[in-house]
């Protein structure tokens, strides 16, 4: 179902024949920017190498991951464990809980590491970024396996987020060098120069949804503008934060420059949202942690210089069209994979469908049949199409929206876990239909496989049920009237519309990601002006109407010591 381009391989190793070409230094030398391939699973050769990666990572699980600050691992009083969604007793990783004192460390040794890296050219801080891509390529199918484990990833997803990183490291870096080139506009007698500087000491909090590609596009961000950042992954995808962290050691970036503190957001987010040194907050998660962080970054602290930059990414309640002259197999396959692909745990993903009211029956019985057709299972399974949702709390919340759906709408398919439910956090897809616009489960963020489905009089009423929520991150209409596209485009206000499509698997620069309203604050991830949000412009002026320079007293004054 994705539009990127699929790499066909024999071997395994014939992946590191996908590198691009760069050398930073010569900005010219560095070739177009293009989407990394995804693997075709199709291919024996594919499937033996996520095998083998599988078997190889299973072997690691349960090690012990710890801060790393200052470039040196420090030890932690308390570990937390991260688990195994489709195995849940499974522990894949043990993960120092970060104190409060640590994530001052952390932020202090971002601050001493941030002159050097500031002076830094910006090609060599580049190359640093597509070194980091080529560590990805080698180490693709290990990173995905991780995934797999860690956020119980189906192993077509995981792979498509490993590919998204490499994008990011190669996108921004080139994205860079566009920067770096100063803007000139001298006249005579005075010379203008327009350029940028970094901010300062960078805090990156990242969701586990996409857990190496978020965290690595928001850090990548940071680090090839300059900045240097303290990065905090989410609880639940620490174990990948820390494989992160060892790719950038692996490229030698310089102490301090990255800083990794795995932790409870609750206990050192704030503290590092708080810090006076802090300049930036880069946000991917809830609209609740999102809003309280912005609340939060306002207040200035005592010692502070800067204000704080938010940039917050948050939630959504995606909704696609079903217009009555839809292609019924192309709209019935795009919301299944929308609503459904990781089992709904996608920001971007359908959770409402609005459906014209002459072809609501027809549709909302092949939905049914399609979504039959799932295979719930454990992540590793290559025949997974829907996999547990992330821990025990998810679960939970998850099943009391479907509770609380059963007296908002008709429940019109509710899937079974069967023999999964003891293993794991499985929840099947559920379908309500005749949802009421103002329902909560056709207004509040779920998060999971579950699906509202409304009628609509015609596209007048569905436009304004579209539109009708707090939220605007993505959305879709599948549609044969050319006049219904044209409107739909002018009037669904989301930030990513996609016509007769999925509306899940945005790709770096193709499709620059991120929404407005309650969705979020800042620039599209991907896009041609995300790296501006990471950095400081400044103007030089100089008149040069001079009559020479004044001499170097400096000089004169050694020649005469000598
Ligand atoms: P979350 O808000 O629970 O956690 C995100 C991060 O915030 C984690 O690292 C967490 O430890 C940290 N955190 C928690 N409390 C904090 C506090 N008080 N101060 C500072 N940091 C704190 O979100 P999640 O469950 O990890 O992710 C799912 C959410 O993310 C969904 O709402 C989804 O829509 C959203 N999301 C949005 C996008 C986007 O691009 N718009 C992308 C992915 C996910």
């Amino acid at each position: 179902m994705n539009s990127r381009t699929h790499v066909s391989f024999d071997s395994p190793s014939a992946m590191h024949d996908n590198s691009q070409h760069h050398d930073a230094r010569d900005g010219h030398a560095v070739s177009p920017y293009r989407a990394e391939p995804l693997t075709d699973f199709s291919r024996a050769a594919a499937r033996r190498a996520m095998d083998a990666a599988l078997a190889q990572v299973s072997s690691q699980l349960g090690r012990t991951y710890p801060p790393i600050i200052n470039g040196q691992a420090v030890l932690t009083a308390a570990t937390f464990d991260s688990l195994n969604p489709s195995h849940c007793k499974q522990v894949v990783g043990r993960c120092g809980r970060s104190s409060v004192e640590q994530a001052d460390a952390a932020v202090a040794a971002a601050k001493a590491a941030f002159p050097a890296w500031r002076d830094t050219e910006a090609p060599k801080r580049a190359e640093y970024l597509f070194r980091a891509a080529q560590v990805m390529r080698r180490r693709r199918f290990e990173l995905a396996a991780w995934q797999v484990y860690e956020c119980g990833k189906p192993r077509r997803e995981a792979d498509a987020d490993v590919a998204e990183s490499i994008d990011y490291c190669e996108f921004y870096g080139r994205e860079m060098l566009r920067l770096a080139q100063p803007r000139r506009r001298d006249v005579p007698g005075e010379d203008n120069v327009y350029f940028y500087e970094p901010r300062g000491v960078a805090v990156v909090i990242a969701p586990w949804n996409f857990p190496l590609a978020i965290l690595c596009g928001m850090t990548t961000a940071a680090l090839v503008t300059g900045n240097t950042v303290v990065m905090k992954p989410a609880e639940q995808s620490s174990v990948i934060g820390a494989k992160l962290m060892e790719i950038f050691q692996e490229v030698e970036l310089p102490p301090g420059v990255v800083n990794c503190l795995p932790g409870f957001g609750e206990e050192i987010g704030p503290v590092l949202v708080d810090h006076p040194d802090v300049t930036l907050i880069a946000f991917t998660g809830s609209r609740s942690v999102g809003l309280h962080i912005n609340r939060q970054a306002a207040e200035v602290r005592p010692g502070q210089e800067q204000i704080k930059r938010v940039l917050a990414e948050m939630g959504g309640k995606n909704a696609i069209l079903i217009d009555d002259d839809a292609d019924m197999d192309e709209a019935v396959l795009g919301v299944v994979a929308s609503a459904f692909g990781y089992a709904g745990q996608k920001c971007s993903a359908c959770s409402r469908v609005i459906v014209l009211e002459s072809v609501h029956d027809a549709f909302v019985t092949r939905l049914i049949e399609a979504t039959r057709s799932l295979k719930i299972a454990p992540a590793e399974d290559p025949g997974c199409t829907v996999g547990p949702v992330i821990d025990a709390e998810a679960h939970q919340r998850i099943e009391n929206a479907i509770d609380k759906g059963k007296n908002e709408g008709r429940l019109v398919y509710a899937g079974d876990v069967g023999s999964w439910k003891e293993e794991g956090y499985y929840i099947a897809p559920h379908i309500f239909d005749d949802v009421a616009p103002k329902a909560s489960i056709a207004q509040e963020e779920i998060f999971g496989p579950v699906l509202a489905v409304l009628r609509a009089r015609d596209l007048d009423q569905a436009l304004e049920i579209a539109n009708g929520t707090a939220y605007a991150l993505t959305g879709g209409l599948f549609s044969r009237s050319p006049e219904h596209i044209a409107r739909v485009k002018r009037e669904f206000r989301v930030g990513n519309l996609y016509i007769n499509r999925k509306i899940t698997g945005a790709l770096v620069d193709r499709q620059p990601f991120g929404g407005f309203k309650m969705s979020g604050m800042g620039s599209k991830a991907g896009g041609p002006d995300y790296l501006l949000q990471f950095v400081l412009p400044r103007t030089i002026t100089e008149n040069t109407l001079r009559r020479g320079f004044a001499p170097d007293v400096h000089k004169i004054e050694c020649a005469i010591e000598n």
